[in-house]
């Protein structure tokens, strides 16, 4: 579920000349000169171990069949990475196994009934030369859709964004109990977002199809001669409304552990209402040929030679789904390299193993790095090296459908994860090209870039950091939008396996992946084939990426005082407040009287002022006793979780953290309470909103000795 990021991320790497430093190698933030030299030692070991040749080996065993959540070739997967963690030497392996709600499908059936009667295939071509796109692929769905059975003339409705629905309206054709089509992308809003709006705005069914102008030959060569979608391909996914409450939906906050009480799925508030069908354009084609009314604004327009008329009508169509609603069991499979020093201190490391077919890049290019980490970590322990904290391992499951195991897995070890984790690193896909991205909170900005620094980009002699400078530079100019002069992008939304552990527990965390053109995203042309021909030939940027996830792994698992800077967080926070005021103030008017913002600025500012300061008791700890240094990592851990507040955000309790949410889009709603009270024109909620977010950064500042 991660292409999200691709349409996120505007980085623009800081040009830092690591070729350049031939003499001593730079500092590592968070290590005293004495242990970097050690540092240094074990990193150059851990370099060495990855391998292209068992990542292909094992990318080829992760993506040979399909393996949905809950199918028994899932479990086989977590029983293979379970016995391969505990033959490499990984600590304490087990598989945690959850029950939830996992739809699957019975029956999917769309068919045009007037004018003249058509059925949809909701079937991907077999491709030549690539015997797996051959092999059953299940049936096409969207899990948490509704099941039942309706016709209706059919309205196109562009993205199927509110606005979208607007137009219509001002057009005077009433959308209810019709049934949506609707493009899957431009800009790129979460499907689920799509569904929910359908059903707020009284539609019977929705569908969503890939426009070759978003991911098909409108964009360049279509599989198997490029990376993009041919006529055929289908984008599966769930649609649930994840942004309200994660998680098995029926255990809203708390774990699905075998025997938790669940509620009725009718008070399920992220199980959608509607009928929801995906579809190629091969099939959506045929219903929007046989479309009149209106023609709509040039930007609905796609890449088909048609004039994308509004309908409604007259083309009827007839959806018939049906879905069961069974609990299925899941398994999260945990591996740990204790702590020799610190074992209590955790860092976490995750990837998701669960695929909508066979998961070539998503997740299964992640899931190989992850094995390849395991392997080269588990190594460098029977070496005899062995971190000071504790690395655990993560490879979670239903994913796909709710960010399932993740979210049950924290909500059930919610009170360990507090006290003892130090930072959670997610990467879904590795790999479906070379371009370098990241999000992470802001106080880790230098881990992510120092880690770049120091590792070589494939086919370069320049490190990935430099190699994303360069490419950064040259895309500035073609993309008015690419305005961060970052490598870290420091606006999370949603759409991975991070979302409880900042969003929930508030854990710092670091979201990465190596981007490309890629239009296969949840169809069954997204296997094998598609990464070691085109998305990732010789499987270099799979390996990249064990070492950049390593090398972070090994420095916050070795540092003498953690490797967090709290001054680009407040720098961030004042950038954030500055620009979601902008809002009320371009709304309301400057207006009299003091703005609502003013404590969040007086916040900031002591926040500002506790980061510097920490900041330089950091430095000096790094020379002090051990107790000096346990007393400051404390504070660097727990400042990150005083920006959540108990209550959560208005009407998404479950979202506590006060900085970041993700909108339902699953875009990046920044400053969450402030900004949807602004949205709402409700002065007297913002007020008190803004007093929340003040009191939760003053807090932080407190933790930092502020
Ligand atoms: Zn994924």
């Amino acid at each position: 579920m991660s292409s999200i990021r691709r349409s996120l991320a505007t980085t623009l790497a800081l040009a830092l000349a690591a070729t350049a430093v031939h003499t001593a190698p730079p500092a590592i933030f968070g290590f005293s000169d004495a242990s970097a030299v050690t540092e240094r030692r074990a990193e150059a070991r851990f370099l060495q171990l990855p391998s292209e040749a068992r990542v292909r080996e094992d990318h080829r065993f992760l993506t040979a069949e399909p393996h949905l959540a809950g199918s028994p070739r899932n479990r086989l997967l977590a029983e293979w990475q379970r016995d391969r963690w505990q033959a490499w030497g990984l600590e304490d392996v087990h598989i945690v196994t959850h029950e939830v709600l996992l739809p699957w499908p019975q029956d999917i059936r769309v068919e045009m009934v007037s004018p003249r009667t058509w059925h949809a295939s909701l079937k991907e071509d077999a491709v030549a030369g690539d015997p797996s796109t051959a092999l059953d692929a299940g049936q096409t769905y969207h899990a948490f859709s509704a099941s039942g059975d309706v016709t209706g003339e059919v309205v196109y409705a562009g993205s199927g964004n509110p606005d979208n629905y607007d137009w219509l309206a001002a057009q005077g054709i009433d959308v209810r109990g019709k049934i949506a089509l609707v493009r899957y992308s431009v800009p790129y809003s979460y499907r689920g977002f799509k569904a929910l709006t359908a059903q707020q705005r009284g539609l019977a069914g929705i569908l969503i199809y890939s426009d070759p102008a978003d991911d098909g030959f409108k964009r360049g060569k279509t599989y198997p001669d490029g990376p993009w979608g041919p006529e055929s391909h289908i984008q599966r996914g769930g649609i649930p409304f994840d942004f309200l409450v994660p998680g098995d939906p029926l255990t809203p906050g708390w774990a699905s552990v075998p025997g938790a009480r669940r509620i009725p799925i009718s008070e399920a508030v992220s199980v959608p209402k509607i009928i929801s069908v995906p579809l190629s354009y091969r099939d959506a084609r045929v219903i929007l040929e046989a479309l009149e009314g209106p023609e709509t604004p040039s930007a609905w327009h796609g890449g088909l030679d048609l004039p994308y008329r509004a309908g409604a009508g007259p083309a009827r169509v007839r959806l018939r789904v049906s879905i069961d609603s069974q609990i299925r069991e899941i398994q999260t499979v945990i591996g740990r390299i204790r702590g020799g020093e610190l074992p209590d201190e955790e860092v976490i490391l995750g990837n998701h193993r669960d695929a909508w077919v066979f998961g070539g890049v998503d997740p299964s290019s992640g899931s190989a790095t992850l094995m390849d980490l395991a392997r080269s970590l588990g190594t460098l322990l029977r070496e005899g090296t062995r971190p000071k904290r504790t690395i655990v391992f993560a490879s979670w499951d239903a994913e796909e459908f709710t960010l399932t195991s993740s979210t049950e897995w924290g909500e059930q070890f919610a009170d360990d994860l507090r006290r003892r984790a130090v930072a959670y690193i997610n990467v879904d896909s590795s790999a479906s090209g070379p371009n370098f991205t990241s999000s992470a909170v802001p106080s880790l900005n230098r881990l992510v870039s120092e880690a770049a620094r120091d590792v070589r980009a494939p086919g370069h002699r320049a490190s990935i950091a430099t190699v994303a400078a360069e490419r950064k530079t040259r895309e500035a100019g073609a993309l008015p939008n690419a305005n961060s002069a970052e490598l870290v992008n420091n606006r999370l939304g949603s759409g991975s396996d991070y979302t409880v552990f900042l969003n929930h527990l508030g854990i710092p965390v670091v979201d990465m992946s190596f981007d490309g053109p890629y239009g296969v995203y949840h169809s069954v042309y997204d296997n094998h084939q598609w990464v070691s021909r085109i998305g990732d030939p010789g499987f270099r940027y799979h390996t990249a990426m064990t070492r950049l996830w390593g090398v972070m792994a090994l420095r916050l698992a070795n540092a003498d005082v953690l490797p967090f800077d709290y001054r680009p967080y407040a720098e961030r926070l004042a950038t954030f407040a500055k620009e979601v005021e902008g809002r009320w103030t371009d709304a309301k008017g400057a207006g009299s009287g003091p703005s609502p913002f003013a404590p969040v600025h007086t916040a900031i500012q002591h926040f500002a002022d506790a980061a510097a300061r920490a900041h330089t008791r950091a430095a000096s700890a790094l020379a002090g006793s051990a107790a000096e240094r346990a007393a400051i990592n404390r504070e660097l851990m727990d400042a990150e979780r005083a920006l959540l507040d108990s209550d959560g955000i208005p009407g998404r309790p479950w979202y506590r953290h006060q900085i970041y949410a993700p909108k339902f889009t699953y875009a990046p709603e920044i400053l969450p309470g402030p900004a949807e009270a602004i949205e709402a024109s409700d002065a007297a909620r913002l007020a008190t909103e803004c007093r929340r977010l003040a009191a939760a950064i003053d807090r932080a500042a407190g933790v930092l000795g502020g």
